[in-house]
Order: C-alpha cells, then sequence, then structure tokens
C-alpha cells in the first residue's frame, strides 16, 4: 500500500517537498495550510545560491519567466560612505544551467504551487490534536476534518505550532536585537552602485543588501539594523537615526513603502522524538538572513528528507537529523559571523575588517571554503 505523507505548512520547504513528491514518486501527500490562500502579494526578494537552484531545476525551475528573475554578476562590497571595498565574482559557482538567482518570493511561491495546487493543498486548516493509531499518525484539525497518516512533515516556518504537539522540549525563537526593513527601488537616487550586482553597504551597527530582482532591474533593499527593541510604529525615526544620519544619500531609498519585521533565530539544532515526523525549513532551524540562505535551507532540507523517504533508507530519522544538522551547523556559523562583521561599529574595527575582506576576497582557498562549502553542496 502506498504510504501517506501529511506536510504541515505551504511556504518554500512545504512546498518544495510537495512538488519532488509530486514529480518523482508514488507517495499519497497532502499539504495543509493554516492560512486561507497564499501570498502572492509582492513580496520582499530572496536570493537562491547555486546550491537549491540545482535542486529547483529538478522540479522544472527553468520554465519559470526569465523576466521575473535576474542573474546577479556577483557582490559589490562598500562602506557606508559609498566607497567601495571590494567585491565578489560569482562565475566560479555558476554553471550553464545552474545560476545564483534573484527573484520576488511570490515568483518562487507562484512557480512551487503550480503542480500542486488543487489536488494537494488544503487551506484554513490548523491542528488541534494528535495521536498515534495502529503505528500512524491521526491528525485532527480545528475545522473537525482529520487525516491518517504514516509519516508527518511539519514545515509550518520559524514559530512552529505543530512542533509543540510533537515536542516536549521548547525551541523558542530568540529575538536577535535587530530588524530588518525592506522596500522595492524602481526610482533613480544618488548612491553609486553597480545595478548588475548584489551590492551589501556596511555601517555602523547596520548593513543593506540591494540587488535586482527582475530584468526591469527593480531593486529589492533590505537594511539590518541593530536595535534593542522593536517598535513598528517609530521605524521612519529608526532609520533616520541609525542609518541616514551616518549617509543621508541613503534617504531615497527609504521614501517609498517600507515594511519592517524583528529579527528572530532559534536557539538550539534539536532531533524529532518521534520517528514518524519531520522537520524541514525554518521549523528545522532558522538562520540570520546574513548569508542568504533560509530559503535554501529550506529547499536542500525538503530534497535530502525527499531523498530519504524516496530510497525507504533505513533509520531515516537519524540519518536526516545528522545530514540536516551538519548542513545547518555550517550555514549558522557562517550567517552568524556576517551579522557581526557586516555591523562594526569601531572605526579601527571597520578599517580592519576592510583590509581582511580585500584580501581574502582575492584568496581562491577562502572563497572555496567559505561560500564554496555553503554554495556548491
Ligand atoms: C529579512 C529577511 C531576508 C531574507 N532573505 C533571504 C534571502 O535572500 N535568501 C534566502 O534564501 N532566504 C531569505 N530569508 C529567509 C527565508 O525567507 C525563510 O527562511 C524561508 O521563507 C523559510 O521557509 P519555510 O517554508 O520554512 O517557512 P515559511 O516561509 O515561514 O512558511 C511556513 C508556512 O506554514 C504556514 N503555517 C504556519 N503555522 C501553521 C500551522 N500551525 N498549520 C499549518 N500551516 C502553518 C504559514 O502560513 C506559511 O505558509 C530572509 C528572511 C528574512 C527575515
Amino acid at each position: 500500500m502506498k504510504k501517506k505523507i501529511a506536510i504541515i505548512g505551504a511556504g518554500i520547504a512545504g512546498l518544495t517537498l510537495a512538488n519532488l513528491l509530486k514529480k518523482n514518486s508514488d507517495f499519497e501527500f497532502m499539504l495543509y495550510e493554516k492560512k486561507e490562500n497564499l501570498s502572492l502579494e509582492e513580496g520582499y526578494g530572496i536570493q537562491l545560491s547555486t546550491n537549491s537552484i540545482s535542486i529547483l531545476n529538478k522540479i522544472d525551475f527553468q520554465r519559470v519567466n526569465q523576466d521575473h528573475i535576474y542573474h546577479p554578476k556577483g557582490f559589490d562590497f562598500y562602506n557606508i560612505e559609498n566607497k567601495k571595498i571590494c567585491n565578489l565574482d560569482l562565475d566560479e559557482f555558476n554553471t550553464d544551467k545552474n545560476k545564483y538567482t534573484t527573484l520576488q518570493r511570490s515568483t518562487l511561491i507562484e512557480f512551487l504551487k503550480d503542480e500542486i495546487y488543487s489536488q494537494h493543498l488544503r487551506f484554513g486548516k490548523k491542528i488541534k490534536e494528535v495521536s498515534e493509531l495502529k503505528n500512524k499518525v491521526l491528525l485532527k484539525f480545528d475545522d473537525n476534518t482529520n487525516d491518517l497518516v504514516d509519516i508527518v512533515v511539519v514545515a509550518d516556518g520559524i514559530f512552529s505550532n505543530a512542533r509543540s504537539f510533537f515536542e516536549k522540549k521548547k525551541n523558542e525563537p530568540k529575538f536577535k536585537k535587530a530588524i530588518a526593513v525592506r522596500t522595492i527601488l524602481k526610482s533613480e537616487f544618488e548612491f553609486n552602485i553597480d545595478k548588475d550586482k548584489i551590492s551589501l553597504i556596511m555601517g555602523k551597527n547596520c548593513h543593506l543588501v540591494v540587488y535586482p530582482i527582475n530584468k526591469n532591474k527593480d531593486l529589492n533593499i533590505v537594511c539590518i539594523i541593530r536595535n534593542n527593541k522593536y517598535e513598528p510604529e517609530n521605524i521612519k525615526s529608526l532609520i533616520e537615526k541609525k542609518v541616514l544620519n551616518q549617509n543621508s544619500k541613503l534617504k531615497k531609498f527609504f521614501n517609498k513603502d517600507i515594511k519592517s519585521w524583528p529579527l528572530y533565530s532559534t536557539p538550539r539544532i534539536l532531533p524529532s522524538s518521534n520517528s514518524k515526523v519531520f522537520y524541514i525549513g525554518d521549523a528545522f532551524y532558522s538562520f540570520l538572513p546574513t548569508l542568504a540562505q533560509g530559503a535554501g535551507q529550506s529547499i536542500e532540507s525538503a530534497y535530502e528528507l525527499f531523498n530519504l523517504l524516496k530510497d525507504d533508507s533505513s533509520n531515516i530519522n537519524n540519518t536526516y537529523f545528522l545530514q540536516r544538522s551538519k548542513r545547518a551547523k555550517i550555514v549558522r556559523n557562517r550567517s552568524n559571523l556576517n551579522f557581526f562583521v557586516f555591523h562594526l561599529s569601531n572605526n579601527f574595527m571597520q578599517l580592519t575588517r576592510n583590509f581582511f575582506m580585500n584580501f581574502l576576497l582575492k584568496k581562491k582557498f577562502f572563497i572555496d571554503n567559505y561560500l564554496g562549502k555553503v554554495y556548491k553542496n
């Protein structure tokens, strides 16, 4: 008899797994999403490095309208006065088929939902109760429907609610005393950057990342500001005080509609305590955005689990956890280091950092080790 899988949460992780299952296996599966629809409004931009693009191409990502994505040539690093520090070429990681890609989150979700929307996705579903029955898991939902399945894949994001039904140990995300602000810019501005590339601008206790998200070269701007409190009503004055006072030319970046949210990350990497339950994406571990790997790791975790399920490997739970936690630690360490390095406030420390960045980004052994280990998985 076919095994039945319930996936909880239709974000990037859950949708990727659903696509892999649909294309390449004969599992029965259903995706349960708590919201009433998938948000397809102009979301923030995301960067997908080659490790995740190579997986997406297995489910025909090449078919996405090429006008709606962009392949940046590389990174340029600047100080907040717009002085270039160094650059990084992305060509060494790109192949003809798998290229570093930037796009809007909604473009990715639109693509991922296509194949599974009608048959494999149920909206307005929130777990109310779980129990074990005849070696299976019985899921009961808020709307009094239920499903009896062999495997549950929890993909409901950083504040995973489903986790609390299966785990005694808490792993509540911690506020990182930093705030993310984002906007899309379609007009001109005074800051001098190359619009074909990803620009990373480092200031005191803040950094900005600017990159094109489509062939029109509309620019996604994300600014991370260190601050002890998150007060959404005071965001404009926070930007004024902590970013624009370092360079007023950045004002144009924040003229339009801006969105903000507090940054959280998961304190620990914990295994599943139930052999029929798996965690993927941010529900497994949530990274700081400073290596731009959140979505990429969500895609990777779905692929790792898919391969183990497809091959019907023995001791899947243990193998999945070992593989995923090893990978998550590599990404976590680099994301945390970047978080520290991008925000240095002391002038001498900044000059030292700039010197080392300039030196190291020219060294192949460093690039292969620091980024190659992430991008060439
Ligand atoms: C500022 C910022 C910039 C970022 N930039 C990048 C980037 O450039 N590149 C990158 O790779 N990543 C980036 N990320 C991270 C990335 O967006 C996330 O890591 C990724 O979206 C996580 O995917 P997910 O599917 O695990 O979770 P989510 O996208 O959070 O999806 C979870 C889904 O589960 C649903 N859900 C929640 N609770 C329940 C429930 N109880 N029952 C059923 N459904 C439920 C939710 O409605 C949602 O649809 C960034 C993040 C931030 C904050």
